[in-house]
Order: structure tokens, then sequence, then C-alpha cells
């Protein structure tokens, strides 16, 4: 544990925006971090992977990197395992560790960027599973009143890419430790996007977490840009809910729009939206929108956070005045 000052977050965010922190540190324990508080006048900006950030500016406080190590067999029973995490332990890593062992619900979960500790601020989600579905509590510690918290799945209130976390404990909460409930028993998810295809396409006799995992591993290596190669930050919007009414008036102007039923509403894929209006491929000096994702905004090497965030902007605009549809980013901005 050691502060330093003007440290370049360059290396700490998958954009690969170049910003300074005014302080930075890193933590491994409740303690270290109560100890880096003190040093703080305001709340830090606490960073797993930096997979879901867009930085716009030098961060003028601290930067705290979460580096919670640990996995934990807390207890077991005839259906499920729970298995307490480290906040700062790599999702992916966490994911192979569960497969490793048989334990089932994480494998349409693979290859998520970023940490065990910043999966329920937005409930990650992917090919029809979230983490509310393996979910049991978290341990998080409060800023002001300076003791910990347990949040049950209720108290978290995930929703579509979403959590207390991200609403109205934004920056006060700092989750120190997940714990998630495991199953024995397999419960397969492969009717969502591409993952029968992939199975077939792999020769897949045997259905297992395993294989799910490696399908949803090619998928996603096939049409995402690997930060290490194009700084980006996944999905850069979220995808939109409809009335029925509003649904119907799209289909007359566009017959091959698709949507998904929400329990409210339907869902409709803003990449689709985003595409329409001509931005899929667009680059403007290093930032730009992704070739094969147009939900992906990109930044091909030296793009500022200002640069994505004013293209961010524009797609805004163009969708909302082709569609009527105000689009929400999903990334969170500093
Ligand atoms: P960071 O970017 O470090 O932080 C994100 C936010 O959480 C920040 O506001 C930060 O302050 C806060 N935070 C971080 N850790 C803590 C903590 N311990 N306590 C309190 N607040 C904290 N997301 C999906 O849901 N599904 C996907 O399929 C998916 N695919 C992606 C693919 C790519 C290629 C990329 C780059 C991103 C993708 N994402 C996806 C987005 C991202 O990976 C996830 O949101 C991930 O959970 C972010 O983790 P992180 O540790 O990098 O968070
Ligand atoms: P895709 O398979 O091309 O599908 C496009 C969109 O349609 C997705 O956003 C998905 O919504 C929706 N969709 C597809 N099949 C569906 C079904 N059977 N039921 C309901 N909705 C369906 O999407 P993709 O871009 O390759 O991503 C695949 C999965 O990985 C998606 O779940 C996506 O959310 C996730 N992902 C997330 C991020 C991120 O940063 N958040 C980045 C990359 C991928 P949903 O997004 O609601 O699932």
């Amino acid at each position: 544990m050691k502060l330093v000052e003007n440290k370049s977050l360059t290396a700490f965010n998958t954009f690969g925006i170049s910003v300074f922190a005014h302080f930075f540190s890193s933590f491994s324990s409740k303690d270290e971090l109560e100890e880096l508080l003190g040093f703080a006048p305001a709340p830090p900006l606490v960073l797993g992977g930096g997979s879901n950030i867009l930085l716009t500016r030098d961060i003028d406080g601290l930067v705290l990197k979460n580096e919670i190590r640990g996995i934990e067999l807390v207890h077991e029973d005839e259906e499920h395992i729970y298995v307490k995490v480290g906040a700062g332990e790599v999702w992916h890593s966490f994911v192979l560790y569960c497969l490793g062992r048989g334990w089932a619900g994480v494998e349409n979960l693979s290859l998520i960027p970023g940490s065990v500790g910043a999966a329920p601020m937005q409930n990650i989600g992917a090919y029809g599973v979230e983490i509310k579905d393996i979910f049991h509590e978290l341990e998080a510690y409060a800023i002001d009143e300076k003791k910990m918290y347990t949040f049950t799945c209720n108290d978290c209130e995930f929703g579509y890419r979403e959590s207390v976390f991200k609403g109205r404990y934004k920056d006060r909460m700092i989750i120190l430790n997940v714990t998630f409930r495991l199953n024995r028993q397999p419960v397969f998810h492969t009717a969502y996007g591409d993952i029968r295809q992939e199975l077939e396409a792999m020769g897949v006799k045997d259905l297992s977490i395993q294989a799910v995992s490696q399908a949803v591993i090619h998928i996603r290596q096939s049409k995402l840009p690997d930060p290490k190669v194009i700084g980006n930050a996944g999905s850069f919007f979220k995808n939109p809910t409809v009335s029925s009414g509003k649904f119907e008036e799209l289909k007359v102007s566009y017959p091959t729009i698709v949507a998904y039923p929400r329990p409210v509403g339907l869902k409709l894929a803003a990449g689709w939206l985003i595409e329409q209006c001509g931005w899929k491929g667009f680059r403007r000096g290093d930032a730009g929108c992704h070739a094969k994702q147009a939900l992906v905004l990109v930044n091909y090497g030296h793009a500022t956070g200002k640069e994505i965030y004013d293209l961010s902007e524009e797609i805004l605009s163009s969708v909302n005045e082709k569609f009527g549809i105000l689009l929400e980013r999903e990334v969170n901005i500093f």
C-alpha cells in the first residue's frame, strides 16, 4: 500500500485513455482501505479492471485499485455451493475456477472483463444470464459511516445493467467481497444469440458447462474487440425498452426491426438502431464505432475521453432523431 502522486491511468482503463490521478493507491484488505480513506477528503474513485469506465478528465482526488483477493468455499448442500470471493479477483479467473470444479451458473458469463467486485454494480449479464441469478450476498464498506453492510439479492435491487450501487449508493459503498450460490446440476441456457450454432460448429454432442463456456468465448472473440488491441469498454449504451405501441409504429417503417419481450414493454437492440443511423465502422481521428458491433465505441490509439464522449453524444442525437428513442449510456463517465 503506497500512495503515489500524479499516476497515469492509461493502463488502468480498457479504453486506454491517457489521464492522471492526483493520488493513486491499491488496497488488499479492509484495514488498508480504511487507512487510505483517511487521506481522502472526498469519496475516492474505486477501480477494478477499468473495463466499464470512460475517463474524460484528470481525477483530482484519490483513485483506489481494489486488490482484495481470495476464493473461499463457505457452505455447501445437496444442490448448491456457496463461494465467497474477494472483490479484486478477476471475474473470468473466477469463472474458470468454477468450471474447473464443475460448479455451474457462470458459464454464460465467460470472458467478461473486469473484477468480481464490480460485477454487481451493473448486474453483469450476457447470453440470457445475469449475476443476480447466482448471487447470494455481498459485503460493502460505507464510506461515510465507516462500517460494513451485508446486502442480499433483494437489497441490491438488481435490474437490467443496474443496481443500488450504480444508483443511490453511487460513490458511497465499496464492495469488498461477493458470495455466489453455484449449482451442482447445470441448467443450460443455449437459446440465446449464436450459442446453439456455435456448439454445433464445435461438434459438441454432450452438452457441458465447459462446452457452453467455450462457445461463448469463441463468439465473443470473433465479434468483440480485444481491449489489449483496440481500446473499448464493451457496450457503450444500454438496450432500450419501448412500449408495444411504439414498437408497432417502428415496425411500419422498419419491418426488419427485432424486439425481445421484457416484463413491461419490449427490448430493442441498441446496436441495430445505431447501425441504421450509419455509425457502424465510423472513425474520426482515433475515436470510432466498432465495425463488427456498433454498440461498442473504440479508441484506436490516442483518442481522448472527451472525443469518445462527444461521439457518444452525436450517436445519441441521431438515434433520437431517427427513431424517437433516447439511448442511455451503460459505461460510467468520469
Ligand atoms: P470498473 O470499470 O473498474 O468500474 C466500473 C464501475 O464500478 C465504476 O463506477 C467503479 O467506480 C465501480 N466499482 C468498481 N469496483 C468497485 C467496488 N469494488 N466497489 C464499488 N464500486 C466499484 N458487461 C456486461 O455486463 N456484460 C458483458 O457481456 C460485458 N462484456 C464486455 C466486453 C468487453 C470487451 C468489455 C471491455 C467490457 C464488457 N462489459 C460487459 C463491461 C464490463 O466488463 C463489466 O461491467 C465489468 O463488470 C466491469 O468491471 P471492472 O472491474 O472493470 O469495473
Ligand atoms: P447479439 O447476440 O448480437 O444480440 C444483440 C442484442 O439482442 C443483444 O444486446 C441482446 O440483448 C439481444 N438478444 C439476442 N438474443 C436474445 C434473446 N434470445 N433474448 C433476449 N435478447 C436477445 O449480442 P452481442 O453484442 O453479440 O452480445 C452477446 C451477449 O453478450 C449479450 O447478452 C450482450 O448483452 C453481452 N455483451 C455485453 C457487453 C457489455 O458491455 N454490456 C459487451 C459485449 C457483449 P442483451 O444485451 O440484453 O443480452
